[in-house]
């Protein structure tokens, strides 16, 4: 959702991203066990570049390929709706319109009301207002640099995100003049959700939606197991380091080595803490498994920011939220998970 400039790298990353371990293999064994009605079973994949990273989706079941082109149909709709990058977005007209009352689609109206919750829940450590600091690290442009104290101590005033107002009755947001709104932490994982709860709702066997390693799935494998998703190493992003079950479940990253950029061997990246204005400092990646992957983006950028001890506490309070926290010194994995990885 954030940026043009990084494309190359992002390539990379997601060339390099999160495999699917297992999978297809198995399709064609359960055609043979199950009832005429269901002869016409088939997988689909396809892949887009979408959300400026490649998102790749799965569908067994009847009709699987009508399905995969209307849910690519409906995350390219979605995200010319939040991206501020996108001049015709609402997100767009909200930030040009600061000051006044905006009408939004319900869909916007939910995102920045998730995302206000989001901020509530992570005591601000996650704010959707957080666009004027990202703008002057030239994050979403070509041209990053690190910007003085000054302009970081003015773009930090005008980060807050209870003073985002939302008009449910007249389905309208109002953002302070000067603010500027910005959903990349949270739209991503709002998109899947939305293009998992299509494929839910036509009740398809599975699926899995991945946007570069935020993946969403519906049901298990084939062979009935939880599916099984790779965890990234951050010192070495070619490898994989976890291997995590997921049943019916979305999993969430981030990482510091995904979108940065290097000055004076100092290592700058995207997620910005929003008390100090810099990238937040302690953490390698967080990876967030839950039910809905919104909820798991937001609260992935907001652990990464909050850091060891607060980011674990917070995971620790929030019931159906599973983490992995890597350091660099070592890695937490929240004790449900770690039950899950043991017998998965
Ligand atoms: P990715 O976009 O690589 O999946 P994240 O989900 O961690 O990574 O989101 C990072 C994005 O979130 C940034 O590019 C920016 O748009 C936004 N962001 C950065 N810092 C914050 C923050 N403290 N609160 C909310 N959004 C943030
Ligand atoms: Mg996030």
């Amino acid at each position: 959702m954030n940026g043009k400039g990084l494309k190359n790298r992002r390539a990379l990353f997601v060339a390099l991203a999160l495999v699917v371990l297992g999978g297809a293999a198995a399709v064609s064994c359960y055609l043979g066990m199950v009832p005429q009605a269901k002869a016409q079973e088939s997988t689909t994949t396809s892949s887009m570049i979408l959300m400026d990273t490649v998102v790749d989706v799965r569908v067994d079941g009847p009709r699987s390929a009508s399905l995969v082109e209307r849910v690519f149909a409906r995350m390219e709709e979605l995200e010319r709706v939040f991206s501020r990058f996108i001049e015709e977005s609402e997100v767009s007209e909200i930030n040009r319109r600061a000051g006044e009352w905006v009408e939004v689609s319900p869909l916007t109206l939910e995102l920045v009301e998730l995302g206000i919750e989001m901020g509530r829940i992570t005591e601000g450590a996650f704010d959707i207002t957080i666009g004027a600091v990202l703008d002057l690290w030239g994050f979403g442009s070509d041209f990053h640099r690190v910007p003085t104290e000054e302009e970081l101590a003015d773009a930090l005033a005008t980060v807050d995100y209870t003073r985002v107002e939302v008009d449910g009755e007249r389905g309208a947001v109002r953002i302070p003049q000067g603010t500027v709104l910005d959903l990349g932490g949270i739209a991503k994982g709002f998109i899947i959700h939305q293009a998992t709860a299509i494929l839910r709702e036509a009740q398809v066997d599975r699926s899995m939606v991945n946007a570069g390693g935020d993946i969403s799935v519906v049901g298990r494998r084939p062979d009935g197991r939880p599916w099984r998703v790779g965890v990234q190493d951050p010192e070495d992003p070619r490898s994989i380091r976890y291997v995590l079950p997921l049943d019916d479940q979305s999993v969430v990253t981030s990482g510091d080595y995904q979108r940065y950029f290097v000055v004076d061997g100092v290592r700058y990246h995207h997620i910005i803490d929003p008390f100090t204005g810099y990238p937040a400092r302690g953490l390698r990646s967080v990876t967030i498994v839950g039910d809905n992957p919104a909820v798991c983006d937001a609260i992935s950028t907001a652990v990464f920011v909050l850091g060891w001890e607060r980011g674990r506490a917070l995971v620790e309070s929030l019931p159906g939220v599973e983490a992995i926290i890597i350091s660099e010194t070592g890695a937490w994995i929240s004790p449900g998970l770690a039950q899950a990885m043991l017998t998965q």
